[in-house]
């Protein structure tokens, strides 16, 4: 039988999102006030594998919820996939005795706490932190509210510019597998277009709507184009070139200031409900499982099935798009 969880050590791991610190906090103060020793292990699990652990109090975690980024850095560990790896890192929490693990990352992150729990007997709770909301199992990733919100922002000013010299702007915006960010920023930024790696682009059928709309004098277009999306935007940009040459366009690469910034309240609210939620687990003996909020109620799915949500996007969005953009 698995001893009670006495010693916690918590982590982030692979991608950052804002809110991550959030969550650290959560899970520090409901840890403590449960009478477990919380440890801060640094840059994910690298800091686990090179001993990089710290014992955290309340004051460790002062003034940390409105910041982006996160006070434990995070990093991606190639070391972490061999089983060497993982017994290193095993040594490490053994010793201090540390016997409960929460990480904040994405679904690879995930993938290797369910190698490391099959390996060694220490339960892990997974909290999902990344920008891009693509793991099935929650409606809400810590830090996708904040990087829409901040692409919106963008979009929003690129618009002026756009519409002061009539031009099309193709502005591109991250999610690799994922469209979501382009999905929500392109609506409630009133985009004609979107185009996401879920769905096949029309190229065809974008020329024509834009021909279409430059006949109609129409000229203030924005696409929004995910960065997955096959080319990104400057392949984009090319083909409109080469088929509508009179167009004036201009190319926008979001990039990594979607990652960074004060966390909204959204996100930062939850955060600190997944983090609770993370040490409930623990103290329940619900182990191995990531935390997720699903119509809004609690969700807890094994860490052997955290998977990439691959998105749909219905007929009927793609229609709502392209009314309210007429
Ligand atoms: P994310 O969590 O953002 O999806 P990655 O996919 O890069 O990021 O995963 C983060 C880290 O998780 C990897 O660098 C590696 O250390 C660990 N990891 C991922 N998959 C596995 C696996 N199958 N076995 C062991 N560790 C893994």
């Amino acid at each position: 039988m698995t001893p009670k969880v006495s010693k916690i050590g918590v982590l982030c791991s692979g991608g950052d999102s804002p809110g991550m610190n959030a969550g650290i906090r959560a899970v520090v103060r409901t840890g403590l006030y449960y009478g477990l020793e919380v440890f801060g292990i640094m840059r994910g699990y690298t800091g686990m594998i090179e001993d990089d652990i710290f014992q955290m109090d309340n004051r460790s975690v002062a003034n940390i919820i409105q910041r982006g980024g996160t006070i434990l850095k995070t990093a991606r560990s190639a070391e972490f996939m061999t089983y060497e790896g993982r017994k290193k890192a095993y040594d490490n929490l053994k010793k201090r005795g540390i016997n409960g693990l929460v990480i904040l990352g994405g679904d690879g992150s995930f993938r290797g706490a369910q190698a490391f729990s099959n390996d060694f007997d220490i339960p892990c709770i997974g909290l999902p932190g990344t920008i891009d909301r693509d793991i099935a199992g929650t409606d809400f990733t810590i830090g996708f509210d904040t990087a829409v919100n901040t692409a919106v922002e963008a979009i929003d000013k690129i618009r002026d510019t756009a519409d002061a010299h009539d031009r099309l702007f193709i502005i591109e915006v991250m999610g690799r597998d994922a469209g979501y960010i382009a999905l929500h920023s392109g609506i409630s930024t009133g985009a004609e277009n979107i185009l996401i790696p879920e769905r096949k682009t029309d190229i065809e059928n974008l020329v024509a709507s834009l021909q279409e709309k430059e006949r109609r004098k129409k000229l203030v277009n924005l696409i929004i184009v995910a960065e997955g999306e096959k080319g990104g935007a400057e392949y984009i940009e090319q083909v409109i070139k080469e088929r509508i040459p009179g167009l004036d366009t201009r190319v926008c690469i979001l990039g990594h200031i979607q990652r960074g910034g004060a966390p909204t309240c959204m996100d930062r609210v939850m955060a600190s409900r997944m983090g609770y939620h993370a040490i409930e687990c623990l103290m329940e003996g619900r182990h191995n499982v990531f935390v997720g909020v699903l119509q809004n109620r609690m969700n807890y799915t094994p860490l052997s099935e955290a998977v990439k949500k691959k998105q749909r996007i219905s007929e009927e969005w793609m229609k709502i798009v392209r009314i309210l953009s007429s």
